[in-house]
């Protein structure tokens, strides 16, 4: 009943090899791409220049390779893209979508206090909504959200179901481009996933927070929602999402393809809630593609 072919992304953040938790992200969506027989790009996030690591996005696409995860077309990098974004932020600036914003994180945690808020994330007070204040400058860009209590944005995620946020309540106006100068995760995502025609977003839970953020600009700038899918997060036995700062360990890409089916594919196969029995690289993805399409249509 889809009436666009098929096209899904992995987009991994180049600042650490792949680990367990993220081979879980691209077998995911390389397994929703397959199965129905669709199309699985690569993009390389990699507009946060103070976190990317030097050669690990090929370190990552070689790993992928190693996988039997080939991706189609050419692998993108954001920070090649950046006059997409320039025009996506002018077009918010133009229509009044987007601000400037002079706050620095220490005012928004003081008013946050003011406002006797505390706990998940700050909130952002909508400061500088009505215009910089006299002798201010601007520092990041944010975009204006709806605040009418019945302003509830809302996706049925394809794994975990509804999920809703009030954008004001839960996040406030957000950063669309950061004080540093670099293009916000969130603005970069939206565009790029709407240009690349990305149908089906396939990725890990820890982004499921930031969906109605991406749905609200979407709408904004007049770009088509994709269908969502957030898989479980591998957890570190402290119970935090793995990844290089809580010491996830890169696996081991360089032994025989029979020890990487075997100490990487199947235990990620079966995280995801998949039994595979496979010995071969071939063996496992012929297994592993039939099993994800039972396991979302049984
Ligand atoms: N680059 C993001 C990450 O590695 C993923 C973005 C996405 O899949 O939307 O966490």
């Amino acid at each position: 009943s889809r009436s666009a072919p098929y096209i899904g992304r992995f987009a991994p953040s180049p600042t650490g090899p792949l680990h367990l938790g993220s081979l879980v992200a691209a077998m995911a969506s390389y397994l929703d791409a397959r199965a129905h027989h669709g199309t699985w790009l690569v993009r390389v996030e990699d507009l946060d220049r103070d976190r990317n690591v030097a050669g690990v996005d090929q370190h990552i696409l070689a790993s992928l390779q190693r996988c039997g995860m080939l991706w189609d077309g050419d692998v993108t990098w954001q920070t090649r893209r950046t006059h997409l974004y320039e025009a996506a932020l002018e077009q918010l600036l133009a229509n009044g979508a987007a601000y400037p914003c002079s706050c620095s994180r220490k005012e928004i945690a003081d008013s946050q206090l003011r406002l006797g808020q505390s706990g998940a994330g700050l909130v952002y007070p909508g400061t500088c909504r009505a215009g910089l204040a006299p002798g201010k400058t601007a520092r990041a860009m944010r975009l204006r959200v709806p605040d009418a209590p019945d302003d509830v944005y809302c996706f049925d995620d394809r794994w975990v179901g509804v999920n809703c946020q009030h954008l004001a309540a839960d996040v406030g106006d957000f950063v669309i481009r950061r004080a540093d100068g670099f293009w916000a995760y969130q603005l970069a995502v939206v565009v790029d996933d709407a240009q690349q025609g990305i149908t089906d977003v396939v990725r890990g839970a820890d982004l499921l927070d930031s969906t109605p953020r991406q749905l609200f600009l979407q709408d904004v700038l007049g770009l088509p929602h994709p269908e969502y899918l957030h898989v479980p997060v591998v957890a570190n036995p402290d119970g935090e999402k793995l990844s290089k700062q809580t010491g996830a360990q890169a696996f081991d890409t360089g032994g025989d393809a029979e020890a990487l089916v075997a100490s990487a594919l199947i235990p990620a196969a079966r995280f995801l809630g998949l039994d595979v029995r496979a010995g071969s690289i071939e063996g496992f993805w012929q297994a592993a593609i039939p099993a994800w399409a039972a396991l979302l249509n049984p």
